[in-house]
């Protein structure tokens, strides 16, 4: 390399060696290395596979070995003029450009050493007042990252001797505080990060900066774009999330660079040789929609002969709906095991009991869901087995809120804190795999990875539910959550309104949770009728009939009816009315009587109420109704209504059952027009004009029972 500065040096070529140690190939490390392999710079490992004396350097002082294993390995180079020695940390940086540009900047300097700056002393805080203070920029000195000509280099690394467990950092700032070194030597420290960024302390200062192709990070406070990132002590969540970005991850013209790395491609394996997943169901809370959820399993498109189950129910609501599933798919799954609400474990201590089962079975996946993600892709699975990630969540949130199964960022108390990035993340603005500190819900975990060797308690701490305590000691172990966004994966649920008295408990979930309810109780061809260009079938002069409920929402009424039981006497005294007379009564049960009429009249206006606006142009109503019943009609009941006008501005007639098959005769018959409809199928409605023009009739049914569902709407 030509260094291009003016000085002494100015027309000397150099060579750069860029030295780090790593004991481990951590997910830190790894990205590291895809860093410096990005731009080109070779990088000398040194302490592969040797056992870490250094202590935990993150909290506490220590790393001295770091000097020591470098010792070892750089003699060879003490004496070379012509080679500049560049160490950096590996676990928490990343290189943002290549040799050329470190090199130059070095020399820019006109320095023999230069140390990374920072903003906070560590570890010796009462050294402050020896430092020169500097004209700007960071005061201090980070031992993460330095440089220089590698006899000065070596003279740094031997000026005295240190122990494996000694701080390198005071080893290194002791040596610049030495007035004499500091000017003999040339020492100086990057105060303005042109080379070294250390993320501690400095979160405010530094901007992502997108340039079509690329994506930089600047210094906004010193106007530097430094070439590498260090995320020291405690900023290294921070440096996760830039890490998303930086070394071309995500490019702004490109989107998710990185993604397609290091992919596992399960089409070119065989079924019979693809890996084994524990999938591990927590079932903590009662939770609607529970027979999707266990649909949404048993759909996956994954050999079940490769599967082990593992549930843990902890509310007796649901312990049949367990046993059931369980029991189903012993068969095919290799193996099964339902924890009862009887065992009183905790959910940290089931999701504890999972992984030592996941070892124990030594499976190479454990999928966990938990009961309130419904999952609607069935190759999900296999999309996050390929993404060959130690964790990896697909990203799913409850629809239209910013409620997800990942965090951005963390707060210093280790609580949820929003990044930057979280909400284009959530929405798909920006898609690819993102490293995150918090999953939760539904993610996928590579046993070999996470398998916590001879940990007490992974999953569970005082104070921190279950996944926070999963996800910190991921944090501390270095190990990479990420979280995924390119594919539809499914949602979760709100389970903030869940009702258990009924039969169908989902039907009340209407406003709580509409989409999943949309999906089981509205039929696809009211979705159809309600477009504005879709004609709607008109059976007779200005009566409509179109698909309204599903045969499963048909289905649960009837049977919460049947299951209530209290139909009226179809007298005309009724006490449940105002005026306690009904003109022309009816075999009926009241929404209300359920203790459904709120939920009903949020799906008259919320469904009805549009086709209704569609259907008779220029009405605008609200879409409200006193009076919301099923009727049951049989021969030897009350087979038949004689003529009568509804006291309605307009009525829905929903079939709740099938002419033919359920029943036979029935059917309405409006007599100004003398026009019948007869055997409407189940699920559809009737709408038809109610006061005056509409006089109608309940034809008899003449065998078994047939069930419609009545609302005068806007009497
Ligand atoms: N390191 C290592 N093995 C370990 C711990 C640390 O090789 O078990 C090396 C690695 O290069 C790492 C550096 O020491 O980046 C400093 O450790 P860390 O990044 O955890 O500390 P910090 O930068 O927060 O001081």
């Amino acid at each position: 390399l030509c260094a291009s500065s003016s000085g002494e040096k100015a027309e000397k070529e150099y060579d750069l060696l860029v030295v780090t140690v790593a004991t481990e190939e951590t997910d830190g490390f790894k990205r590291f290395m895809r860093s410096t392999n990005k731009y080109g710079v070779n990088v000398k490992v040194v302490g592969m596979g040797v056992e870490w004396n250094g202590g935990d350097i993150q909290r506490w002082p220590g790393g001295g070995q770091k000097i020591n294993l470098l010792k070892q390995a750089l003699e060879e180079h003490k004496d070379n003029d012509n080679l500049i020695i560049l160490f950096s940390d590996s676990y928490d940086v990343i290189f943002t450009t290549g040799e050329e540009e470190i090199v130059g900047k070095f020399l820019q300097m006109n320095a023999n050493l230069v140390f990374s700056a920072e903003n906070s002393i560590w570890p010796d805080p009462s050294l402050a007042s020896q430092y020169p203070k500097p004209e700007n920029g960071y005061p201090f000195l980070c031992s993460g990252l330095y440089m220089g000509y590698a006899p000065y280099f070596w003279s740094a690394l031997t000026y005295s001797d240190i122990g494996d467990k000694d701080d390198d950092q005071l080893f290194y700032t002791q040596l610049y505080l030495s007035p004499a070194r500091q000017d003999e030597w040339g020492i100086k420290l990057d105060h303005l990060a042109e080379l070294f960024m250390n993320l501690n302390g400095a979160r405010g200062d530094v901007k992502l900066l997108f340039e079509g192709a690329n994506s930089m990070l600047q210094n906004v406070k010193y106007q530097t774009v430094p070439a590498i990132i260090h995320g020291n002590g405690p900023s290294k969540i921070l440096l996760n999330t830039l890490g998303n970005y930086l070394a071309n991850y995500w490019t702004r013209a490109k989107g998710c660079l990185a993604c397609g790395e290091g992919r596992l491609d399960l089409r070119s394996i065989q079924e019979k040789d693809y890996p084994t997943v524990m999938i591990a169901l927590f079932i903590e809370q009662n939770s609607p929609f529970i027979d999707d959820y266990f649909n949404s399993i048993e759909d996956l498109e994954y050999p079940k002969d490769k599967i082990h189950l593992f549930i843990h129910v902890n509310v007796m609501l649901h312990y049949h709906h367990a046993k059931d599933f369980a029991a189903k798919w012993e068969s095919d799954y290799v193996t099964t095991k339902v924890i009862i609400p009887a065992y009183g474990k905790s959910e940290g201590e089931a999701r504890n009991e999972a992984l030592d089962l996941m070892n124990q079975l030594e499976c190479d996946y454990m999928f966990t869901v938990d009961s309130n993600v419904r999952l609607n892709n069935p190759e999900i699975l296999k999309l996050l087995i390929e993404q060959n990630r130690p964790v990896i969540a697909p990203l799913v949130n409850i629809p239209d809120k910013l409620w997800s199964n990942f965090w951005g960022d963390i707060n210093a108390d280790g609580f949820y804190a929003r990044s930057d990035d979280y909400i284009d993340i959530l929405k798909g603005n920006r898609k690819g795999i993102w490293n995150v500190p918090f999953v939760s819900s539904v993610y996928l975990i590579m046993g070999k990875r996470v398998r916590p060797p001879n940990t007490p308690s992974f999953t569970s701490s005082v104070g921190y539910d279950a996944d926070m305590t999963f996800c910190s000691n991921l944090r501390n172990k270095g190990i990479f959550m990420y979280v995924m966004n390119i594919y539809e994966a499914g949602r979760i649920l709100n389970m903030e309104d869940v009702e258990t008295t009924h039969l169908h408990n989902d039907m009340w979930q209407i406003a709580t949770n509409p989409k999943q309810w949309e999906d089981k109780y509205i039929p696809p061809g009211y979705w159809e009728a309600r477009k504005p260009d879709t004609d709607i079938e008109e059976v007779c002069p200005d009566v409509f009939k179109f698909p309204l409920m599903s045969e499963t929402y048909a289905d649960h009424l009837v049977e919460e009816m049947e299951n209530f039981g209290q139909w009226s006497s179809g007298q005309n005294q009724d006490s449940r009315l105002e005026g306690g007379y009904e003109n022309v009564p009816t075999r009926d049960i009241h929404m209300n009587q359920i203790g459904y009429e709120r939920h009903w009249l949020y799906f008259l206006s919320t469904y009805v109420g549009p086709v209704c606006e569609k259907l008779f142009w220029g009405y605008s109503g609200r879409h409200f109704a006193i009076m919301n019943f099923v009727v049951r009609y049989r021969p030897d009941e009350q087979p038949a209504l004689r003529p009568h006008h509804d006291s309605s501005t307009y009525t829905i007639n929903v079939a709740l059952n099938t002419q033919g098959k359920d029943y036979e005769g029935g059917g309405a018959r409006f007599t100004r027009y003398n026009c019948s409809c007869i055997g409407l199928e189940k699920g559809w409605t009737l709408m038809h004009p109610g006061k005056l023009t509409h006089q109608h009739e309940g034809l008899p049914t003449t065998n078994g029972t047939r069930y419609i569902m009545i609302s005068f709407i806007d009497p």
